[in-house]
């Protein structure tokens, strides 16, 4: 029997080379007359935003760019930049860029229709205790990277001054434009970690509570796309297929975590990154291997339908072997795109092990679909720091 679930379909997502044009459109679509388009310097210099700024004012709308946005959504960019928003009077926000200038465009909506009290409070949002007094502006994103999904999922993750780590505002967009042009510009390195960030979220959308069989069929065909296409974007960035297919498969893991979820991986690669101020895509790329051997104790089909995707078919039904063979598979493709381990970037065994009980006391690492002890958490770390050896 199928498992029953809720197909969550977040927000209308226009797909398809050269989308980027109906930005304007889409915005007027949307209400806004004035926008706070909201960018960063890395997605300016490619000549993304100011291109997208005057589609946007040939529609029409009055715009306010703002490039200031910063990796991993800091709270005090998104006051800074809320500020601007009130004080201009926009009436809706553009993000335009990778997943942190789309978490920044999202919490700004939330906090420019609201006041800083929602920075402040984005626990008692993200459980449900508080709703927003005033509904956030209108938001349209237009990733510029394949990787996070975000103009598909419900949340903004900020990087939390008060709570000092990263934490999930609930925010949703609503509408999404996904031009694969617009990643054509992304650096070979940068387009292998967000490439893994997106194939973890396909990974532990699997092995979450919320798995429905939807979910679980958009995060197969994001693995098999990602195992195809990611080492032949990384390989020569201007391929339009491989890019194309890959802001495909970003889309559709965004979709499948949407509905299903992230969990172990993406908690301890939040803590890590956020410690170790290291790239969310790497932290994510280094915790798949970990969260596949511990999760073929109870998915040992999943794992070895992902061993299937990366070419390889495994005929043991031992559970062990169906880990290490599949959670191998997905380290070296990581390794052979040149993604380093956290050992390789001089985290030690014991900086790792240090943030068991963060990770632990986190309630994300608890929407995995099975039993964690903090132990299981022990040796996840362990492991992810064994496979630099
Ligand atoms: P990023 O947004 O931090 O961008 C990385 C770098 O790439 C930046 O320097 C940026 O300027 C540059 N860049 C982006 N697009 C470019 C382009 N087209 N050409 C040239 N350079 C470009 O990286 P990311 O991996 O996309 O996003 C990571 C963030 O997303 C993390 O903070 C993570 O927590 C968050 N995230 C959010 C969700 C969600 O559902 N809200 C999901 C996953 C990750």
């Amino acid at each position: 029997m199928l498992k029953a679930g809720v197909y969550l379909q977040l927000a209308p997502v226009l797909f398809g080379k050269g989308t980027s044009e109906q930005a304007g459109a889409k915005a007027r679509e949307l209400g806004i007359s004035k926008a706070m388009l909201i960018s960063d310097k890395g997605v300016l210099e490619a000549g993304i935003t100011k291109r997208i700024a005057s589609i946007v004012e040939n529609a029409g709308i009055e715009t306010v760019v703002w490039t200031e946005a910063e990796t991993d959504c800091p709270d005090d960019t998104v006051s800074t930049a809320a500020k601007l928003a009130k004080d201009e009077h926009t009436d809706g926000v553009i993000g335009i860029g990778g997943g942190s200038v789309l978490d920044t465009a999202k919490a700004v909506a939330a906090v420019a229709a609201n006041d800083d009290t929602v920075l402040e409070e984005i626990p008692l949002y993200l459980t449900g205790q508080k709703q927003y007094g005033k509904h956030p502006l209108p938001i349209l994103e237009i990733p510029t990277t394949a990787g996070t999904g975000s103009e598909s999922t419900f949340v903004s993750v900020v990087t939390s001054s008060k709570l000092d780590c990263k934490i999930g505002l609930p925010v949703a967009p609503d509408y999404g434009i996904v031009d694969p042009e617009l990643t054509k510009t992304v650096p070979a390195d940068i387009t292998a970690y967000t490439g893994m960030d997106a194939l973890a979220h396909a990974v532990e959308a699997l092995v979450e509570k919320k798995a429905t069989p939807h979910s679980d069929l958009l995060a197969y065909e994001a693995i098999r796309l990602i195992c195809k296409y990611l080492p032949r974007a990384v390989e020569n960035g201007a391929d339009e297929e491989a890019r194309e297919h890959l802001a495909f498969a970003s889309n559709l893991a965004g979709i499948s975590f949407n509905e299903s979820g992230t969990n172990i991986g993406h908690s301890a690669a939040h803590a890590v990154g956020h410690v170790q101020h290291i790239p969310h895509g790497i932290c994510c790329s280094n915790m798949t291997p970990p969260v596949i051997r511990f999760a073929s104790k109870t998915y040992p089909d999943k794992m070895k339908k992902i061993a299937l995707l990366f070419g390889m078919n495994i005929s043991s039904e031992k559970i062990s072997e169906i880990g290490n063979m599949t959670a191998e598979a997905v380290r070296k493709f990581a390794a052979d795109l040149g993604i380093k381990t956290f050992r390789e970037l001089g985290v030690s065994r014991e900086e790792l092990v240090s943030l068991k009980n963060i990770i632990y006391k986190d309630a994300l690492c608890h929407a995995y679909g099975g039993a964690v002890t903090e132990q299981d958490i022990e040796e996840l770390l362990i492991s992810a720091y064994m496979d630099g050896e």
